[in-house]
């Protein structure tokens, strides 16, 4: 089978034969000829250059490859030899040679050299037309492709200078927020602190109604303050400026001292506190952030549950990931928030642990709050190798699962003894 030369030159660029076409493969053709019809065959290719020969002395094919194009007789090398040359035409221009002989001069022969050569052009014509069709095709090919990559070359340049833009605006973000809310915490403690001054009388007896209104000041004074300490939480996560400090810590108290914490907050609920096993593993937790993360999930808890609602802790240890995710059966220490409120919907769970995210944001909205909670609980969470999740049931209530890396010792000490415990339960001991 003739193979076609893969040549990667421009539709336009001049072609030669030895462009089209594979020189060893034509060769075979050539010789195949040459023996059918018992005749020595050569190719020449413009300019001038022998590609193939049957003949064993080049030296004799000389005055092929320096003559003219045909159709001719050429005089041999040798007295009373010649060859029969034919030119091989592509697009109307004259490609190559091909030359029959050497043979003995004589008017007979010349007439059959000449057929065999045309026959061999007709063939080898063929061949070329076909050949070039199939470079027209590949160079178009390629054309397209370098047309289709410097496209998606340019479109790449043009994605980085965008993504580096916004990373820089991202950073001017965190910084102008960081410094913003830096910037409001201190009038806003001035604030606080002049309002309870007035409460106590500092300044003077207030009557009743005036305490009021100062209690009013101070209880929405200490909720702006709660959102900019949220905000510059956020704003310092994101910069990593906000270190998490890792360290072993008992859940247990945690839970309780937050609890205790939170005040008058909770003390009206029916809270409960549950471990499923004793002797559980200690966490390995910066304490300051765990108790922000429980503080942010029972404060939701509590305002998105009834008065006469349930809410309940349950500490335990369990898979890292919420269920589906395959070949994680990594163990860590689970604290779960649960509350009969009114739960969140399935579409809606997708997007609460997004910044400024609340389910109902009207303007006439019953519940308090940023939005920024449960985005600042999950920044922290994931700071520490953990994870946080929400099942929930509208109409029903909602528990967020928080998992956080055991201290591998006592967590690895916990399933041994769970293990003695269970196969001695299951001898029946
Ligand atoms: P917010 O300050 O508004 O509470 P969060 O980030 O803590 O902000 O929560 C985002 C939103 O997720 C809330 O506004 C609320 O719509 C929904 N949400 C969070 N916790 C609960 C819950 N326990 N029950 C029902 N909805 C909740």
């Amino acid at each position: 089978m003739l193979q076609y030369a893969q040549s990667p030159m421009a539709i336009d660029d001049p072609i030669s034969l030895s462009d089209l076409l594979d020189v060893p493969d034509l060769s075979d053709v050539v010789r195949s000829f040459a023996a059918m019809h018992e005749v020595g065959l050569s190719v020449v290719e413009k300019p001038d250059r022998l590609l193939t020969t049957t003949t064993e002395d080049e030296s004799l094919i000389r005055p092929v490859v320096t003559g003219p194009g045909g159709p001719v007789e050429v005089a041999g090398k040798e007295a009373g030899t010649a060859f029969f040359v034919v030119p091989l035409m592509h697009q109307g221009e004259v490609m190559a040679k091909i030359a029959v002989g050497p043979y003995r001069r004589d008017h007979e022969v010349a007439g059959r050299a000449r057929a065999i050569a045309g026959h061999v052009s007709e063939v080898l014509e063929i061949l070329v037309h076909n050949a070039f069709a199939r470079h027209v095709t590949a160079s178009m090919h390629t054309v397209a492709m370098e047309e289709n990559f410097a496209e998606l070359s340019a479109k790449n340049e043009r994605l980085a200078k965008a993504v580096e833009r916004m990373q820089e605006a991202d950073r001017l973000k965190s910084t102008f927020l960081a410094t913003m809310s830096h910037e409001l915490r201190t009038p806003l403690t001035s604030v606080i602190g002049y309002a309870e001054m007035l409460i106590e009388g500092l300044a003077g007896a207030v009557n009743d109604e005036q305490r009021e209104y100062l209690r009013t000041i101070l209880s929405k004074a200490d909720q702006l303050l709660q959102l900019i300490s949220s905000l510059l939480d956020v704003s310092m996560l994101e910069a990593g400026a906000l270190q998490t400090k890792p360290e072993p810590i008992p859940l247990r108290p945690l839970v309780d001292s937050v609890i205790t914490g939170m005040g008058e907050m909770l003390r009206k609920r029916r809270i409960s506190v549950t471990e499923t096993e004793p002797g559980l593993p200690r966490a390995l937790a910066d304490g300051r952030q765990v108790r922000e993360v429980l503080r942010n999930l029972l404060t939701n808890a509590v305002k998105f549950t009834p008065d006469d609602g349930r809410i309940g802790i349950t500490l335990g240890i369990g898979p890292m990931r919420p269920d589906g995710v395959a070949g994680d059966d990594e163990l860590g220490m689970l604290m779960i928030v649960r509350d009969s409120g009114i739960g969140i919907s399935a579409e809606q769970q997708v997007h609460i642990f997004e910044p400024f995210f609340q389910v109902d944001s009207s303007s006439t909205r019953q519940y308090g709050g940023s939005g920024l909670g449960l985005t600042l609980a999950k920044r922290y969470v994931e700071a520490h190798g953990g994870h946080i999740w929400v099942d929930s049931t509208p109409g029903h209530g909602s528990a967020f699962t928080v998992s956080l890396p055991a201290v591998s010792e006592e967590l690895r000490a916990f399933l041994e003894r769970r293990e003695r415990a269970r196969s001695s339960h299951a001898r029946g001991d």
